[in-house]
């Protein structure tokens, strides 16, 4: 009997079996593909490290965050500088004065600024993800990078979503084009797949085995449950299903370099694609002795039971319904839920192991 089974080897499921076992815990991991590491799995391919589920950029303004997973891999000085195609021409990406230079022809902070004065559209208490936006930058700005964009990504209008999942993009008046404001930021040289790894070292894991297809069996292998899947499949559905959007990849393998920069977004609404993902220009430290290529298109898709859940969906009917499924979970001795699946969260990888760690700290009392 191990005291601990924790469902899912992603970033929270991971770092918690690696504290328990640090304090002396026994623990069995278990997860239903045949790899650990959750969506941050990454696999080398001629010596590019392809993020299998889409693009990892760890940033953290957390020095303790950032030791953390700096225990488990050197990380390279990565910044994330994407590029935006809008009808075929290229912009500097997140918003910023050379956006705005290549948009309006403006060069200096104090002309952006009375540019977007003109074409702002006010709104003194912005209710969604579109209000707030045009109330930034006005309609030109919206219509260019994030309208299509956003569609294709949440198959919503933008006045049905919240603006927070927006307000993750800087908008600046400066020719700073860094995709973060943390000052920690870099990619794990040997890719991520080596920190869960580090993590699981000596740890028990069973792989390509689900949970739910005999789900007394796995209870009955431990004391406790750590449970890092889909919140409503733990709980049956019982309060009704929780939507997410799915993702599919299609991978393109090639000599040479095929477009220059590590992500460009497609912002446009007619084309199905959001991005194009090259992944050894994360590999900044050797992306020029590289001399294959492996490059990503990423199509978003309705979600259905056998899909991946990549992204909740945190509108109001989504969140009342996993309201609900909180507090069941409160009732539920002896499991612990945690990670962007079981917390029905849009969490970034450092927010994770934030969570992770504090959760772990706290059951373990260490
Ligand atoms: N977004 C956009 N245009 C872009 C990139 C992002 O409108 O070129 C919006 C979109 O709504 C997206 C959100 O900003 O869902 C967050 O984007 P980010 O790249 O941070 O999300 P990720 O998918 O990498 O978690």
């Amino acid at each position: 009997m191990y005291d601990y089974l924790v469902v899912g080897s992603g970033l929270f499921g991971s770092i918690f079996a690696h504290e328990a076992r640090k304090v002396g815990k026994s623990v069995l991991v278990m997860d239903k593909r045949p790899h650990i590491g959750g969506n941050c799995y990454t696999e080398n391919r001629d010596g590019v490290d392809v993020h299998t589920y889409g693009p990892h950029i760890f940033h953290t303004s957390d020095e303790r965050i950032w030791k953390y997973v700096n225990q488990f891999a050197t990380f390279n000085h990565y910044v994330n500088r994407p590029k935006v195609n809008y009808k075929g021409k290229i912009y500097s990406f997140p918003i910023n004065l050379m956006t705005l230079q290549q948009l309006w022809d403006v060069t200096t902070p104090a002309e952006a600024s009375r540019k977007l004065e003109e074409v702002r559209v006010p709104c003194a208490n912005p209710r969604n993800l579109e209000e707030w936006i045009l109330s930034q930058v006005g309609r030109e700005v919206y219509e260019t990078f994030i309208r299509g964009y956003t569609m294709k990504q949440w198959k919503r209008d933008p006045k049905d979503l919240p603006s927070f999942i927006i307000k993750r993009l800087p908008i600046r008046l400066t020719y700073d084009d860094n995709y973060f404001e943390d000052p920690y930021q870099g990619i794990p040289i040997g890719g991520y797949t080596k920190i869960f790894e580090g993590l699981l070292q000596g740890v028990d894991t069973a792989l390509g085995e689900d949970f739910f297809a005999d789900r007394q069996k796995w209870e009955n292998r431990a004391k406790s449950v750590v449970f890092t899947g889909k919140i409503d499949e733990y709980f049956g559905y019982s309060c009704g299903e929780l939507d997410y959007r799915t993702l599919n990849f299609e991978h393109h393998a090639q000599a040479g370099d095929y477009q220059g920069v590590a992500v460009v977004n497609y912002t446009e609404a007619d084309i199905p694609y959001t991005r194009i993902t090259e992944h050894k220009h994360f590999q900044v430290q050797d992306v020029h002795k590289i001399k294959n290529t492996v490059w990503t298109k990423e199509f978003p898709a309705e979600w259905n039971r056998d899909a991946v859940p990549y992204y909740p969906i945190n509108d109001e009917k989504n969140n009342s319904i996993y309201s609900q499924y909180k507090e069941m979970a409160k009732n539920e001795s002896n499991v612990i839920f945690g990670g962007r699946l079981a917390e029905y969260k849009y969490y970034d990888m450092h927010q994770v192991v934030g969570s992770a760690l504090q959760k772990s700290r706290k059951v373990l009392g260490v």
